[in-house]
């Protein structure tokens, strides 16, 4: 398998006394769709949290690329550095057309935000363009983001996350109130873009993750119970008597 493109080490989030994450030890490794699950208050969330910044790491190491060290930065620097996270809920501009949307992402990587009137060159079109294709949103690319069906706007807010050309995706159960049609379709986009990158998704979800994962983190009690296939993850006699119940 590839290198890991971020590393926790022994990695404490301590809320007044109550560990959320329990120095854990963790890897995402490039080109993977890698699902973390596990109970209620297995400390899922706070992950995502800790690698984004949004939480604090009260100790441990957070390398990416084995030589940047992230746990000191802000939720800003960590975008900067490659890492993108999507909330469950979208953050979309209601109000504004897909295409706008799309161009306020890149405008926003670029620090252009927000002289909305900058003029695009063809390559930064084109970019667009097959973002729209993409995430299969070029017919309805000049309808208002709010009129979009709820799957459309989630695509539409991936997408926005990767205008920011991150190397770490991470995904808050992204196909929470979808159809079986929408859920379809993003499992498919999410499987295209981990060929560029690293995707980290939180899910509760099994059929979703049990179709398409490459690597399965079960979480307990803040700490890593077990990593592997989804097969493996269901063979395992611990993994089954924590979480699974049986
Ligand atoms: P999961 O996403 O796996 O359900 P979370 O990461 O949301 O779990 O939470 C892990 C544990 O940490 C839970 O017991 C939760 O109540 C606790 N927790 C999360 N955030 C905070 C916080 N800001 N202050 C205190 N406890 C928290």
């Amino acid at each position: 398998m590839s290198q890991a493109v971020l590393k926790l080490k022994k990695v404490i989030v301590d809320f007044s006394g109550f560990k959320a994450i329990n120095q854990l030890d963790f890897t995402v490794k490039p080109n993977c769709v890698h699902f973390v699950i596990g109970p209620n208050g297995a400390g899922k969330t706070t992950l995502l949290d800790v690698i984004c910044a949004k939480t604090k790491a009260t100790t441990g190491e957070i390398k990416l690329h084995s030589t940047k060290e992230l746990s000191k930065l802000s939720e800003d620097q960590i975008v900067h550095q490659g890492i993108s996270r999507k909330f469950q809920a979208p953050s979309i501009f209601q109000n504004l057309s897909v295409i706008d949307n799309l161009e306020i992402a890149m405008k926003q990587k670029k620090n252009l935000f927000p002289m909305i009137k900058a003029k695009w060159t063809n390559e930064q079109k084109k970019k667009i363009n097959e973002m729209l294709e993409l995430v299969g949103l070029k017919e309805v690319q000049d309808q208002l983001a709010g009129s979009l069906a709820h799957g459309q706007k989630q695509w539409l807010e991936i997408a926005m996350v990767l205008m920011q050309e991150p190397d770490i995706v991470l995904l808050d159960e992204p196909i929470a109130g979808m159809s079986k049609k929408e859920r379809d379709k993003t499992g498919k986009l999410i499987t295209k873009i981990a060929r560029d990158r690293a995707v980290l998704i939180v899910e509760h979800d099994m059929d979703f993750v049990k179709e398409y994962a490459d690597i399965v983190s079960v979480m307990h009690e803040g700490q890593l119970l077990f990593e592997g296939s989804m097969e493996e993850v269901q063979n395992d006699p611990t993994v089954r008597e924590v979480y699974l119940g049986r």
